[in-house]
């Protein structure tokens, strides 16, 4: 059979490309492939609701198994694919069978980076699927202590609810402030005051240069100088890479992430959304690659009207949240590392407030605490 379109990757991006097809009418056939075998869930809670034990796996389903089917799409779970031939308009998958597509649609996100000498040891977690935050959950369960390798926002978040459960938290990152890439200097201070008041130690500036083993359970991270950091369970978030080694020799471009025009077409027919999806930015003249959740909603919305024929305008403003103890950060636009950044409503002290970031005089991003309706108000007023 030939799928009029085949989408591969069965999480937010996947899932939302196929919802719009068929909320804009489309009556094609639809198949689409998924690595993982359970029901299409939702990644944020893993680090926060999942976690802390608040919520359980039926609780970040995405969708249920009668909106699955009411959606009269074929979907193979638990199946990868593992070659894609663009010429022949084919995708091979793990079970030997080759799938046609008239148009496809990539949507297979990332692999965590794994920190060396990890796989063999007892205790060591990445965070990315169900699986890896119910484990995590568990060792935590019957752990003191535990050492957070990257202090990036899924770091932060695991540092948070960890410190929630009543552990011991090292926070390890080579940057001086946790969180720099992404939300610049000023706001990575307030974090790390944040994380220390709640009893954490935070090391930045600090790089792990290895696990401490002993008979198969990890106990430790050494970091640079020397000093061992004791450990029960390590949880290593020092970021991820697109999961697109299943596409070399295709033809594809890749270069962290696959490139795509400014409409997220990646070849003729083949077209690219969410966290493995590096558009081009027909604004700078540079590219994109998001790693969040709003992003990869926006695209599968653009790229399922595109093959529908009546594309929308894409205007997006990168947004992301994060939630940290009793703190929801929000973040509209991008915030480098130096730009200048005012305070226009509320205080730090009092965990309520707004940010403007600015960078050579314009400004790139707003940011809130706790905040949610002034951080929407300044987005108008700052960034629209
Ligand atoms: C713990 C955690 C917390 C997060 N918190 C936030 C947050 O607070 N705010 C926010 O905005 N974002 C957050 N994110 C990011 C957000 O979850 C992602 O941006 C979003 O999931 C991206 O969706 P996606 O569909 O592009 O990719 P993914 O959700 O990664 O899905 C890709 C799917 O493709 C499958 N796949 C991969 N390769 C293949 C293959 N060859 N064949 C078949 N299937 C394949 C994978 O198994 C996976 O199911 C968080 C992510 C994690 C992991």
């Amino acid at each position: 059979m030939t799928a009029d379109v085949l989408v591969v990757g069965a999480s937010i991006g996947g899932l939302t490309t196929v919802e719009t097809l068929r909320a804009r009418g489309f009556r094609g056939t639809v198949q689409v492939v998924g690595a993982e075998s359970r029901l299409p869930y939702d990644r944020p809670p893993l680090s926060k609701k999942v976690l802390s034990g608040v919520w359980d796996e039926e609780q970040i389903r995405l969708r249920g198994p009668q909106e699955l089917e009411r959606l009269d799409a074929e979907f193979l779970l638990g199946r990868r694919a593992l070659h894609l031939d663009t010429e022949a308009h084919t995708v091979r998958l793990d079970d030997g069978r080759a799938l046609g597509y008239r148009r496809l649609v990539l949507a297979t996100g990332l692999t965590p980076r794994p920190l060396p000498g990890a796989d063999s040891l007892r205790g060591v977690w990445a965070l990315r699927t169900f699986e890896d935050g119910a484990g995590l959950r568990a060792d935590l369960l019957t752990a003191r202590s535990v050492a957070v390798v990257g202090a990036g926002v899924l770091g932060c978040e695991i540092a948070a609810t960890a410190r929630q459960m009543g552990l011991h938290v090292s926070l390890i990152d080579p940057s001086p402030v946790p969180m720099l890439r992404q939300t610049g200097a000023t706001l990575g201070q307030l974090l790390y005051q944040l994380h220390t008041e709640r009893g954490v130690r935070v090391l930045t500036g600090s790089r792990a240069t290895g696990l401490v083993d002993d008979n198969g359970q990890v106990v430790g991270v050494t970091v640079e100088g020397g000093e061992t950091i004791p450990a029960d369970v390590v949880a290593v978030t020092i970021g991820s890479t697109p999961a697109t080694d299943w596409l070399i020799g295709s033809g594809l471009a890749l270069g962290d992430g696959i490139v795509c025009d400014e409409r997220g077409r990646a070849a003729a027919d083949v077209h690219a959304v969410g966290d493995v999806a590096r558009w081009s930015d027909g604004t700078t003249g540079g590219s994109n690659r998001l790693e969040n959740r709003t992003n990869a909603v926006h695209q599968a919305r653009f790229v399922a009207a595109d093959i529908t024929g009546a594309p929308d305008d894409f205007q997006q403003i990168p947004y992301f949240w994060t939630d940290q103890y009793d703190i929801r950060m929000q973040v509209f636009g991008s915030l480098p590392a130096d730009a200048d950044v005012r305070l226009i409503e509320g205080t730090p002290e009092s965990r309520r407030f707004v940010m403007v970031a600015e960078k050579d005089g314009r400004p790139v991003a707003v940011a809130g605490w706790n905040s949610a309706k002034a951080v929407m108000a300044a987005k108008t007023a700052y960034l629209s």
